[in-house]
């Protein structure tokens, strides 16, 4: 135990999982955020403030979806879809970066940065700064802005300077660690809005706070579409968020079923995937102990995932409690899988989901395809594709 995890409250842990791994100069900027967060959570006023912004700005509640066509070919269980792609900006992000910017105004900060990998994270926290009118920057690794070239330009359009990063694999956790050293000398005037479940505490419960708009209208209209909670929810795993924002309001509900979805990437060779829950081991990266994918020495390893957003070495150390507990179960799903399902939901129901997504709809199908026409099975369509076409164009044409 480090000097520092004297500091951490007791809300801090998830079990074994946690914490608060960083420098002195961020303790006080993360008891500044515990303490505005909680005060704000406990205040009907704030909740009205934050729940109108999803509605007004956001676009919520999103539809659940019967994926008739789809359940259909599947030939199993019906498949329902949580439509976070419906949001504005395309993802769950929004949910969290609507969230943070009014924390960040609560607490008088005039300046917002964030790290993002495919963009979506980027584009929410952009879109965010424009409603609020705060300064925005967005740290990307080069490899990643390469990639998703039309968010970048959807974030300079809305007002934000998008920072290259160079260092290491030029991807999200670069990207997380250029933006961690940002805010230890901005702390001040800045409120990092990081984008996912993971990082010190308070950030991997305000975060799954934030998303659970997504599980709690998803109870309700599962409710009121069959009556019943589904049999199995699936979600894809990158930091966690969308899954956790799901998953939370059920967790409760012994009788669902829960699948986290990582990413298999190439092969599950070290640096060829980033199915950190699967095949990790314990360790602290960017502030928190959870499982971190490590080479031999300790290392963290690189990853690789079709999707930018599933990019990431680590992963939200609730998620790693869940896993331990055996309450959430935890697989993962290939590039060429993932792709193959993006291309069947495009072509049975018209959605073009996110290559993050099209991983928890690969599994859902292969899921859905053992249970019989009786069972329920909700995958959390954590966002839509048109950012990935560039992308999957390539691949397609390598493939031939
Ligand atoms: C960022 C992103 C993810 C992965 O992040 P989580 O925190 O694991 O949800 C998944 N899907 C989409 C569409 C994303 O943009």
């Amino acid at each position: 135990m480090t000097e520092h995890m004297k500091h951490a409250p007791d809300g801090a842990f998830f079990g074994a999982f946690g914490g608060q791994y960083v420098p002195e100069t961020l303790m006080f900027a993360l008891e500044q955020l515990t303490r505005e967060f909680e005060t704000a959570w406990a205040d009907d006023a704030f909740h009205a403030e934050f729940d109108r912004c999803l509605r007004e700005i956001a676009g919520r509640p999103s539809e659940m979806y019967l994926a008739k066509r789809l359940t259909e070919q599947v030939g199993g269980a019906k498949i329902y879809l949580k439509r976070e792609d419906m949001n504005h900006t395309g993802a769950h992000k929004i949910n969290n970066t609507l969230g943070q910017a009014l924390l960040a105004k609560r607490m008088g900060k005039t300046r917002v940065i964030a790290e993002t990998g495919a963009g979506q994270h980027g584009v929410a926290t952009a879109t965010a700064a424009a409603v609020f009118g705060l300064e925005c920057e967005v740290y990307m690794g080069t490899e990643d802005i390469r990639r998703q070239a039309l968010n970048v330009f959807r974030m300079k359009l809305m007002g934000t300077n998008v920072v290259p990063v160079e260092s290491g694999q030029k991807t999200l956790k670069d990207a997380t660690n250029e933006a961690m050293r940002d805010w230890m000398g901005s702390c001040e005037h800045t409120h990092y809005i990081l984008g996912s479940v993971c990082g010190p505490h308070p950030f991997p419960v305000m975060v799954r706070e934030f998303q659970t708009c997504i599980g709690i209208e998803a109870r309700e209209q599962m409710l009121q579409a069959e009556g019943r909670l589904p049999d199995v929810i699936v979600a894809c795993v990158g930091g966690g968020s969308n899954a956790a924002g799901i998953f939370a309001p059920m967790i409760d509900d012994e009788q669902v079923r829960m699948l986290g979805v990582e990413a298999g990437g190439r092969s599950l060779n070290l640096g060829d995937h980033a199915a950190t829950l699967c095949v990790g081991k314990h360790g602290v990266l960017h502030g928190a102990k959870s499982y971190v994918l490590q080479d031999d020495d300790g290392q963290t390893a690189p990853v690789h995932s079709v999707s930018a957003g599933l990019d990431y070495p680590g992963v939200g150390p609730e998620h790693s409690q869940w896993k331990e507990s055996g309450r959430v179960q935890y697989t993962f799903c290939t590039d060429d899988d993932a792709i193959d399902a993006l291309m069947t939901l495009s072509r049975t129901e018209g959605i073009i989901p996110a290559l993050e997504s099209a991983h928890a709809v690969s599994e859902g199908m292969k899921l859905a395809a053992k249970l019989n026409k009786d069972a329920i099975i909700l995958i959390n369509l954590s966002g839509r594709g048109d950012k990935d076409c560039n992308e999957i164009q390539e691949i397609l044409s390598r493939r031939q």
